[in-house]
């Protein structure tokens, strides 16, 4: 079913952003190229990733497997102009949600400081039958919880030492690939450089074992559907949740 609801346009007014996702790969199926044009612009753009997707590839053992796919990341993110990857360490598959990540969470959001928080994501499905899968969901829901524990002083105090202070500066936290998305952003001029990010995946894409898998037909569907909302010819979506109040 042709989505043809319109798109607004996301606010590019913001100089730093914090993407925390669940695995590697994760901002590559459908936000690099974004990444890419903001990084572009100027902007400061930093990556943290809950686990090392340790348990992504089957004939992979998983301590062989989070090296590659550290690597591999930390290529993929240099690409569109990322130079920090953080590795949260936390156990590929068996994610929980709950205070705990979101008190990972919250460090990595006071350390950083970003004016926008992006993650994947974290509806219950992308829009058809297929289910998300419940690490995506863990995470987001931890996301937009810890962006306001990150601000809140009395919660996770004990993070505040050496100099660390809340940080309550975070505008928005952006989830793409929402069935739920309202805004887009044009990935035209970058769409070539989000393919390559998601090619340098190249042990975790041949580990899938999908027969003709080409990432650039993947990503092209989706971007030209999500460019046509937008009236560009390729586009990212994301669903946008107002960390301000009386929105
Ligand atoms: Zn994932």
């Amino acid at each position: 079913m042709p989505q043809v609801e319109p798109l607004e346009k996301l606010p590019e007014d913001w100089s730093r952003a914090l993407c925390v996702v669940a695995h590697p790969d994760d901002m590559e199926f459908g936000a690099a190229a974004a990444v890419a044009r903001w990084t572009g612009q100027g902007k400061e753009v930093v990556y943290c990733m809950v686990t090392s997707g340790e348990a992504g590839i089957d004939g992979m053992e998983p301590e062989e497997c989070r090296r590659v796919r550290e690597a591999e990341q930390v290529e993929s993110a240099r690409i569109v102009g990322v130079p920090v990857v953080e590795f949260l360490g936390q156990p590929d598959g068996v994610l929980e949600y709950g205070v705990p990540l979101r008190r990972e969470i919250a460090h990595v959001v006071r350390r950083h400081r970003p004016d926008v928080v992006i993650t994947g994501n974290f509806r219950e499905t992308w829009g058809g039958r297929n289910l998300n899968q419940a690490d995506h969901i863990a995470v987001g829901r931890a996301v937009v919880d810890a962006v306001r524990d990150a601000g809140n002083r009395w919660v996770f105090n004990d993070q505040l030492t050496d100099g660390l202070e809340p940080w309550g500066g975070v505008r928005a936290v952006w989830a793409f690939g929402s069935p739920n998305a309202t805004h887009g952003v044009e990935t035209t001029e970058t769409f070539d450089a989000g393919v390559a990010s998601l090619e340098a995946h190249r042990a975790y894409i041949d580990g899938l074992g999908w027969e003709d898998f080409d990432p650039r037909e993947f990503l092209e569907g989706f971007a030209r559907q999500s460019g046509q909302r937008l009236g560009v010819a390729f586009a990212a979506t994301v669903e946008v949740f107002p960390m301000g109040w009386g929105e």
